[in-house]
């Protein structure tokens, strides 16, 4: 017995889950496209949040469930409204790369409220989106901890 407490195992098993071993597949839309096309995207993606890229494949935004709503509430025409005019855009966009902690990732969504993160790399043009965490992914780094997995 290595006489370290059960709190000292379990911060020692967080500091070893890494966000390259739980992140998903990011969905990307282009900036150019609707308000309309990205409602159509999210439901056949099957995803709750868009990352907005240019034409050269660089962050430029985020789209939420409720981005969408809101634009959806008022009487403009959706098909004719680009999304980014409603996205959240950078700079005030919380990423993260693939060899951060997990656990410093959820304490992001905590404290920005967000559901979701992209995973980037940084290039000369700007950052390029690799992947995607979301709350998901972190109940499933959550309970791989009880299955001892890591
Ligand atoms: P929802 O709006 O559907 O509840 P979120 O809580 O993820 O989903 O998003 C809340 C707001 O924060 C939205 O306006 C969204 O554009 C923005 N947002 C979501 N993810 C991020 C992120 N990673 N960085 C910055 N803003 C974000």
């Amino acid at each position: 017995y290595s006489g370290r407490s059960g709190t000292q195992l379990l911060t020692d098993s967080l500091n070893h889950i890494f966000v390259k071993d739980y992140q998903s597949i990011p969905v990307v839309v282009n900036e150019s496209i609707s308000v309309y096309d990205a409602i159509v995207m999210m439901f056949l993606e099957d995803v709750g949040t868009l990352f907005v890229v240019d034409k050269q494949s660089v962050l430029v935004g985020v789209l939420s469930r409720k981005d969408l709503l809101r634009a959806s509430i008022g009487k403009q025409e959706l098909s004719s409204i680009p999304v980014n005019v409603i996205m959240t855009r950078m700079p005030n966009i919380t990423m993260c790369t693939k060899e951060d902690l997990m656990i410093d990732v959820a304490k992001k969504l905590i404290d920005k409220q967000i559901d979701s993160l992209p995973v980037v790399k940084e290039t000369e043009k700007g950052y390029e989106v690799i992947g995607r965490i979301t709350k998901t992914n972190i109940t499933k780094a959550f309970v791989a901890l009880a299955d001892e997995k890591f």
